[in-house]
């Protein structure tokens, strides 16, 4: 490996989910700490170059491939003097990657920070454990409070990947949380495969409401939102803790991936059709306010037309805020890679589709329901004369914005009031109270 010296400059390209984000962080935390300049760039040619690839499923896997030879080009014409690549990818397939690209001088898995920064012929400094550098705008952060899951979805790669679930301490978690909030974080993005699970492990009891009643009492915090919530174990004391307390998010990200009975019981979900139902109108009545996020996996073996019909009625009926669709992809190594009754792509896209259309009605309707209130917005950034910002409804990436028109100076960052005056199927536009 080609030791870098004080002049180069790393590049760390994130591919995939934000756990990975806050792995991410946490190396380039040590990297900065040996008075290396770190980026965090998915184009940039630097001497090194180190890929943080995802492996999940079928799509991220050819994502992580193509960036990895994209850069493996620029390591053969030696513009690049160390290619290394990390994560979720090359945990899993890594005797197949060294074979098929050589141009990659290492390969790590998903825990490997400080092989890393040995390797580089840095000092990997334990006193830093649990510090980040933050590549997130400087008011909002993710924070990872357990590793790995302990569910076993039948289509699901991930504890193979990841282990089994293992929660942090909650008193380590509060110091890291205690530091983000000196920094200036306002809004904590509580992150793990199965938050719901948290504390099962370390403390035997389902914890989540605990932590998160007590990461509320953190000066600065202002709001803190859940992803996800698995249904099944669905802590009942989570329902007032999100309801009464003013800085959780009346946000429910609650992937439920399907609702035919026979489907979820092959999928490994842990509840059926009825109890699904169940739990979705208790939420909805016991948190009138509550914006329910989820995600389906469409195409699933032995999704037949009737099945899916009622999929489809389900999402008519319960008219979720916000909806994920993901094509059923086979991964190795998961139990239901050799099922039959498999359905063809042109069926799943059609079906996928079809949804999406349907999701659009949905999300239109309730967003022209927003107009003439007033709602607590997060001011993200600024565009041209627009400021971009959130409602507590929305998460970043992957939710709605809300376009402010104004000529008022650096308000990113601040949570201000916004009376929404126009929407459209996936935005709000407003005007600063
Ligand atoms: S809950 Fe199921 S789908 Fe989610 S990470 Fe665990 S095994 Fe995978």
């Amino acid at each position: 490996m080609h030791h870098p010296s004080n002049t180069h400059k790393i590049n760390l390209v994130t591919l995939g989910c934000s756990k990975n984000l806050v792995d991410s962080e946490v190396l380039m935390r040590q990297i900065k700490a040996n008075n290396i300049e770190i980026l965090h760039d998915s184009n940039e040619i630097t001497e090194t170059v180190i890929i943080n690839t995802c492996g999940f499923i079928l799509d991220a896997k050819q994502e992580s491939i193509d960036t990895i030879l994209q850069f493996a080009d620029a390591r053969k014409k030696g513009i690049v003097k160390n290619l290394l690549v990390m994560g979720c990818l090359s945990e899993r397939y890594k005797s197949e990657l060294i074979t098929e690209i050589p141009e990659v001088d290492a390969f790590y898995g998903v825990s490997d920070f400080a092989r890393i920064i040995n390797d580089l012929g840095f000092d990997f400094r334990k006193d830093l454990l649990g510090e980040r550098l933050l590549t997130t705008p400087a008011h909002y952060a993710y924070l990872k409070i357990a590793e790995g899951c302990n569910q076993h979805c039948s289509f699901c790669a991930i504890p193979a990947i990841r282990g089994n679930h293992q929660s942090r301490n909650i008193e380590e978690i509060i110091r890291e949380v205690e530091k983000l909030a000196a920094k200036g974080v306002k809004e904590l993005i509580l992150i793990s495969q199965d938050l719901t699970y948290y504390g099962l492990d370390l403390y035997k009891s389902r914890k989540l409401p605990e932590l998160v009643d007590t990461l509320c009492k953190i000066e600065g915090i202002e709001w803190i939102r859940l992803h996800y919530l698995h249904p099944a174990g669905f802590p009942q004391d989570l329902i007032p803790v999100i309801r009464d307390n003013k800085k959780v998010c009346n946000y429910i990200d609650i992937p439920l991936q399907h609702i035919n009975t026979n489907i979820l019981r092959s999928m490994r979900r842990g509840v059926d059709k009825k109890q699904t139902i169940e739990l979705i109108r208790k939420i909805r009545e016991e948190i009138p306010e509550a914006y329910i996020r989820t995600a389906f996996i469409i195409g699933y073996p032995g999704e037949t037309s009737k099945r899916y019909e009622e999929l489809k009625e389900f999402i008519h009926e319960m008219k979720f805020e916000r909806l994920g669709l993901f094509a059923y992809s086979p991964e190795e190594g998961t139990s239901s890679f050799s099922m039959r009754n498999i359905v063809s792509k042109k069926v799943v896209q059609t079906r996928i589709d079809e949804l999406m259309s349907l999701q659009q009605s949905i999300s239109h309707e309730k967003n022209m329901n927003r107009i003439g209130h007033t709602l607590k917005v997060m001011i993200d950034r600024k565009e041209g004369e627009y400021y971009i910002g959130r409602t507590e409804y929305d998460s970043p990436e992957v939710d709605n914005e809300v376009l402010i028109e104004s000529k008022a100076k650096n308000l990113s960052g601040h949570l201000l009031d916004v009376r929404i005056n126009g929407a459209d199927t996936f935005d709000l536009f407003g005007n600063i109270v």
